[in-house]
């Protein structure tokens, strides 16, 4: 569990666009303002990722702030651009509206030099409401873009016993409404997927056209081992959640959404972050 004080360092980046690959193989890049990130779910599989373990300290008590980031993404994004499309998935081990950034507003400077210079797609994946801010350079980028916003249960004693430092679930509800409201093309990323109730596909139903479904086997980038080693196996079990820790749950769990959104609005795990409309 993260401690409530956080470590926050400055630290000047090698390059801010990074080559995408793996789960991310369909985009050119991926963005991260921040290193770290201060939600701090027990289930990140970023914990086991080279950024994380050469910490060497808690994971959700540290932050790096990339120094310089709009300055350098002006020039990558200019030279990248020059070769070819790019299309970026921002961000993949971090959260880019995590508290931090209502001081800092480096993602926001982000997106402003994309706003400029247009990448030819952009993905923004947050759990946080705090996205709203940025409704009006998001919606410069709006035939280009998909905002993901997490919510991965209905629950909100299952989200304080899993990912006590992240936003509540209620305020995610509302951010995708006013997404939604604003027209800008947002999606529910049930990612991964934890214990909710019956009403949950219905209650969504009522704020996002289309959702993405992905669990622990299919998502943490390792068929679920990453996300063993983090002990969420046994912690289910101690919880009594142990029937949710299963593949055929997923089976089960996208039938579910399938009776209540269209076929084709339920996406599949990777499908469900993959750049869109590219021609
Ligand atoms: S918000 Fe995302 S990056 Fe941050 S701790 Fe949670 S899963 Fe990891």
């Amino acid at each position: 569990m993260a401690s409530n004080k956080l470590q926050i360092t400055y630290r000047k980046p090698g390059r801010l666009l990074n080559p995408a690959s793996g789960y991310l193989t369909g985009y050119t890049h991926t963005l991260n303002p921040y290193a770290g990130c201060a939600f701090a779910c027990t289930y990140c599989y970023v914990r086991r990722l080279p950024v994380a373990l050469f910490h060497q300290k808690e994971w959700g008590t540290w932050v790096d702030v990339k120094e310089n980031a709009p300055h350098l993404l002006e020039k990558e994004l200019r030279r990248a651009k020059q070769k070819g499309k790019v299309t970026i998935f921002m961000s993949s081990s971090t959260d880019p509206y995590q508290p931090l950034e209502v001081q800092t507003q480096l993602s926001r400077s982000l997106l402003e030099v994309m706003a400029k210079n247009k990448p030819d797609f952009l993905f923004v994946q947050t759990r946080s409401p705090l996205i709203t801010r940025d409704i009006d350079l998001l919606l410069e980028l709006k035939d280009r873009l998909c905002v993901s916003i997490t919510i991965e249960t209905d629950l909100e004693q299952v989200r304080k016993t899993l990912s006590p430092a992240a936003p509540p679930l209620a305020a995610r509800m509302k951010t995708l409404a006013r997404l939604k409201q604003a027209g800008l093309p947002a999606q529910a990323a049930i990612s991964p997927l934890l214990p909710f109730s019956e009403q949950f596909p219905q209650l969504l139903k009522e704020v996002v056209d289309w959702v993405c479904l992905d669990d622990f086997f299919r998502g943490d980038g390792a068929q679920g081992k990453r996300t063993e080693k983090l002990g969420i196996k046994s912690l289910y079990q101690q919880l009594g959640y142990e029937d949710w820790y299963t593949p055929d749950k997923f089976t089960e769990v996208c039938a579910l959404f399938q009776k209540v959104f269209d076929e084709h609005r339920v996406l599949i795990s990777q499908q469900g972050f993959m750049p869109f409309g590219i021609g």
